[in-house]
């Protein structure tokens, strides 16, 4: 058992300031973390014994062979690597796994949204346990806007969580969006917000943001097939028009848009109407490549998920998915050579929260980053494209206290961030390695 530093008090004091109040101030104590080493992501480079001070929720300043003021005790990491909380920019904590399109339907026919959101309540725990401090929720899968109300609640101590950026409901086109194949006599539930049309698509997005949406979400295409040039071809749900709207419109509002684009007519779509960032990109073609790194569009890749669903997916019928596998191999690294900015995101939920999200890492070293590449990615870079590169993402003065630390030394092995033990969010310890 992993040994959670909550208390019961504090976690009582914080349902009672939720109650009275919208937000709690952190308490201004100063806190001290001796680090045998710190892990700087943007200069690749590892400082020996580093003392980092903490006050209140903020870093104030990060020494090299310092020790802490006589009388005042520090969290000793001397024999740990300290770096800054990973960032996962696409996770769905309201999802629990989908391997099969039945996997899927059981959750939105038989789970009420509020036990859905009593389970994310777990994830997100998970979640900041692993490591992750911050994440990017892109969309509920037809849970409505929980996520506006879990993000809240952890805001308010409510529960332990990650700092969250919440994408709401996500846009798909009539049919092309699960639940689909029931009787037509029957009205089922949609995992996203159906919206055809551009003026739908900007009221969906003013609905979307007037709920608490900080991110919106498209699905830019479906039903994948590999061409017989080995080119991974799609149907593009939204006609250009449509998602220049959506884009305008949120943009107008200073929202940013996330794109579920696996295949080359969705990718081509959301790069031409100019959303933020591509989510997953299994094929890319290179036009598109040269247009996302001009015009600095992100790269979210998530390719642990794909190998996680493949098998089960193939033995269902559909084999694309292990040609994707390979295909994504191939985009990642002409995306990498073609100077893409690449953000760590997992689609965690679309796996099962069980899982360690970290094992994103091994893959995209495998698929040929560096594994300085693959933590920049997960911390300043993942902070760039959420916007907030001036509190998150790196360790030094001024910053948000999020800070973990793990046995090891992550750039010989990248594998050991699947074990970080120790958890600070806000200069909150939210886990401990057991002495
Ligand atoms: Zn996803």
């Amino acid at each position: 058992m992993k040994r959670i530093l909550v208390f019961p008090a504090i976690l009582m004091a914080g349902l009672a300031a939720a109650q009275q109040q919208p937000a709690k101030p952190a308490p201004a104590v100063t806190r001290y973390l001796r680090c045998g080493a710190l892990l700087q992501p943007e200069s690749g480079k590892i400082q020996r014994n580093v003392l980092v001070t903490v006050q209140g929720e903020r870093i104030t300043e990060v020494r090299e062979g310092a020790g802490a003021p006589a009388g005042a005790p520090a969290i000793d990491l001397s024999d740990r690597t300290c770096l800054p909380g990973l960032i996962d920019t696409h996770t769905h904590v309201l999802l629990q796994g989908d391997i099969t399109a039945a996997d899927y339907d059981e959750q939105l026919l038989k789970q009420s949204t509020a036990y859905r959101a009593i389970l994310a309540t777990r994830s997100v725990r998970r979640a900041l346990e692993y490591g992750f401090t911050t994440i990017r929720d892109l969309e509920t899968e037809g849970a409505g806007y929980a996520d506006v109300d879990l993000k809240k609640a952890i805001n308010n101590g409510v529960v332990p969580g990650p700092r969250m950026r919440v994408a709401t409901r996500a846009m798909d086109v009539t049919g092309a969006y699960p639940l689909q194949g029931y009787s037509w006599e029957i009205s089922v539930p949609h995992g996203v917000q159906v919206v055809d049309g551009p003026e739908d698509g900007r009221k969906a997005v003013r609905e979307q943001i007037s709920n608490g949406a900080d991110w919106i979400k498209v699905y830019s295409d479906r039903s994948y097939f590999v061409r017989p040039d080995g080119v991974l071809d799609d149907i593009p749900t939204f006609t250009l028009d449509e998602l220049r709207a959506i884009v305008d419109e949120a943009h107008r509002q200073h929202h940013k848009v996330a794109s579920h684009a696996m295949a080359l007519n969705g990718v081509h779509n959301s790069v031409e109407a100019g959303v933020d960032s591509i989510e997953h990109g299994n094929y890319i073609a290179d036009a598109d490549i040269k247009t996302m790194a001009q015009k600095g569009i992100f790269y979210v890749p998530t390719i642990y998920v794909g190998e996680y669903v493949a098998q089960g997916r193939a033995a269902a019928g559909a084999k694309v998915w292990l040609d994707m596998i390979r295909i994504h191999e191939e985009t990642f690294r002409r995306a990498l050579n073609g100077g893409v900015k690449i953000a760590f995101g997992t689609d965690a939920g679309g796996f099962d929260w069980a899982i360690n999200p970290a094992k994103e890492f091994p893959y995209m070293v495998k698929y040929g980053m560096t594994p300085a590449q693959a933590i920049r990615s997960a911390t300043t870079m993942a902070a760039e494209l959420l916007g907030m590169q001036n509190e998150v993402g790196s360790i030094a003065p001024g910053k948000y206290a999020d800070i973990v630390a793990v046995k090891g030394d992550p750039l010989a092995d990248v594998d050991v961030l699947e074990h970080i033990d120790f958890v600070m969010k806000g200069g909150e310890v939210y886990k401990s390695p057991q002495r």
